[in-house]
C-alpha cells in the first residue's frame, strides 16, 4: 500500500504535479527534511518570473484576469476524475444557455476561438467533409461581412477559417454584398463607429437568411450586456471568460442559435481533425468557465462598482498628500473596459518626472506594478487601474506611488 507520506515523497521529486488526488494538498511540495512536512513552493521565484501587480486593465500579454477562489475551487476539486467531454461541454452548455436566457452554449478558449469556431459552424453546418476540408473548400471562398469602420486585429479569427471579409459602409451597400457566398456577417460591438446600427445590422441579416455574429468579447460590466444581444436577435454572441468575468485566461463563451453552436462544437477538440483542434479546452477550463460565469452573474454589482470608488478615494487621499498631485476618478465610456481608474496629473514644474517615467518607475520596481500612460490632447496622464488590485495590494500601489511622486520634488 502507498503511503499519503511516501506518495508525497515520491511525487516531490516531479516539478510540477497537477491535482493530488485524495491528500488534499493541490500540488507536490518539497518536504521539510526534519518535519518531513510539505515546504511551500514559490513557482515565481523558483522559475524566476515577476510576479506583477495589474494596475491597468485586462490585457492578454498580463494573464488576463486573477480567478476568482470560486473559479479555482472547481478546478482543484474537479481535477481529480475524468470526464467525458462531450458530455461535460453538453451539459455546461446547457446550463450557460439557461443562465444567458438563449438556445445553446459552450465553453471555447477565447474570444477568438469563438470567432473561428463561429465562423466554420456557419460555412460547413454538419457537413462532415467540409469540416475535413477547411480552410481550403473548393469552389468560392465564403464571404463574411463586416463594416468598414469595425475592422480590427481580431478579425484574423473569421479570415483562418479561408472566408474572406468584404467590407460594407451603410445598410444599402451591406444589403447589396450579401450573395450566394455570404456566410455570415460580424459586428464589432466596440468599434467606435458603425454606419449600420446594431438592430438594422441584424434585420438585413435576417431578411437575406445569414446568421449575424457580434463580438463583444471585452464588454461587460455592465452585466446587462452578457443579455443584450440574444434580445437584439444576433444568432452568435461571444464574450472573452479570463476578462471581466475573471474566468480562465484561456477560456470564453460563444452561444446563441442552437444548430450554430452544435456545428461549431464539431469545428472543436475533442474531435479529431477540424480546425478547432488547436484551440483545446480543458476540462478544467470548462468547470472553472462555469464557476465564474455563474458568480460573475450573482455577484452584487452596485456593490462591486461603489468598492471600485472607494479604492481610488483611498489611494488619492495618499498620493494627494504630495504637493500639486491631483487624482481623478474617470470612467470610461465603454463599451470595452467600462469601469472607473484614476487619472494622475500633477505640475511638471515641482515634481520633475513626466508621466511615461512613473510608469517605468512603478513597473520596473518591487514589486513590479503595471498602469498605463494615457493622453488627452497634448496633455500626458497616469492611469491607474484598480479593478484588477488584490484587496491587499491598494494600499502598495497607493504607497509606491507616492513615493516616487515624492523622490521628484
Ligand atoms: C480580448 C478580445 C478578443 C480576444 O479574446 P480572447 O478571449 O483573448 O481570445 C477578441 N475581440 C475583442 C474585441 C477583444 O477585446
Amino acid at each position: 500500500m502507498v503511503t499519503r507520506r511516501k506518495l508525497l515523497k515520491d511525487l516531490s521529486a516531479l516539478p510540477v504535479v497537477g491535482g493530488l488526488m485524495g491528500t488534499g494538498i493541490l500540488y507536490a511540495c518539497e518536504m521539510d527534511k526534519t518535519t518531513e512536512k510539505p515546504v511551500a513552493r514559490n513557482l515565481f521565484e523558483e522559475l524566476g518570473v515577476t510576479p506583477v501587480i495589474n494596475a491597468g486593465v485586462t490585457m492578454t500579454f498580463l494573464s488576463g484576469s486573477l480567478m476568482l477562489p470560486e473559479v479555482l475551487e472547481a478546478i482543484n476539486s474537479t481535477a481529480h476524475d475524468f470526464a467525458n467531454m462531450h458530455e461535460l461541454q453538453d451539459r455546461i452548455g446547457e446550463k450557460i444557455a439557461e443562465m444567458l436566457h438563449c438556445e445553446a452554449a459552450m465553453v471555447t478558449s477565447g474570444a477568438a476561438c469563438a470567432m473561428v469556431l463561429g465562423t466554420a459552424a456557419t460555412i460547413t453546418g454538419t457537413d462532415e467533409k467540409k469540416r475535413r476540408e477547411l480552410p481550403y473548400l473548393p469552389g468560392a471562398r465564403p464571404e463574411v461581412i463586416m463594416q468598414k469602420s469595425h475592422r480590427y486585429v481580431f478579425d484574423q479569427a473569421i479570415t483562418t477559417t479561408g472566408a474572406k471579409i468584404v467590407e460594407v459602409d451603410g445598410p444599402a451597400e451591406m444589403q447589396q454584398a450579401i450573395n450566394d457566398n455570404t456566410v455570415m456577417t460580424l459586428f464589432f460591438n466596440a468599434a467606435g463607429k458603425s454606419s449600420i446600427s446594431h438592430e438594422e445590422f441584424v434585420a438585413i441579416s435576417k431578411r437575406n437568411n445569414v446568421p449575424s455574429f457580434i463580438d463583444a468579447a471585452a464588454d461587460v460590466p455592465p452585466v446587462e450586456n452578457l443579455f443584450k444581444f440574444q434580445k437584439i436577435g444576433f444568432d452568435l454572441i461571444t464574450f472573452s471568460g479570463g476578462k471581466m468575468i475573471r474566468g480562465p485566461q484561456s477560456a470564453g463563451l460563444l452561444f446563441g442559435r442552437k444548430d450554430l453552436i452544435e456545428a461549431a462544437k464539431l469545428n472543436h477538440s475533442p474531435h479529431e481533425a477540424p480546425i478547432g483542434r488547436p484551440m483545446k479546452v480543458n476540462k478544467e477550463e470548462m468547470f472553472g468557465m462555469y464557476a465564474a460565469l455563474k458568480s460573475y452573474l450573482e455577484k452584487d454589482h452596485d456593490k462591486e462598482w461603489q468598492s471600485w470608488l472607494d479604492r481610488i478615494e483611498r489611494i488619492k487621499a495618499q498620493v494627494e498628500t504630495v504637493s500639486s498631485v491631483k487624482g481623478e476618478t474617470h470612467i470610461s465610456p465603454g463599451p470595452a473596459n467600462a469601469f472607473p481608474s484614476m487619472h494622475v496629473r500633477w505640475d511638471q514644474d515641482k515634481i520633475k518626472v513626466r508621466p511615461r517615467d512613473v510608469y517605468n518607475e512603478l513597473k520596473s520596481g518591487t514589486p513590479s506594478i503595471v498602469s498605463n500612460v494615457r493622453r488627452d490632447g497634448e496633455e500626458e496622464m497616469l492611469s491607474v487601474g484598480v479593478v484588477l488590485l488584490r484587496p491587499d495590494q491598494v494600499d502598495i500601489v497607493a504607497g509606491r506611488l507616492k513615493e516616487i511622486l515624492l523622490k521628484a520634488m
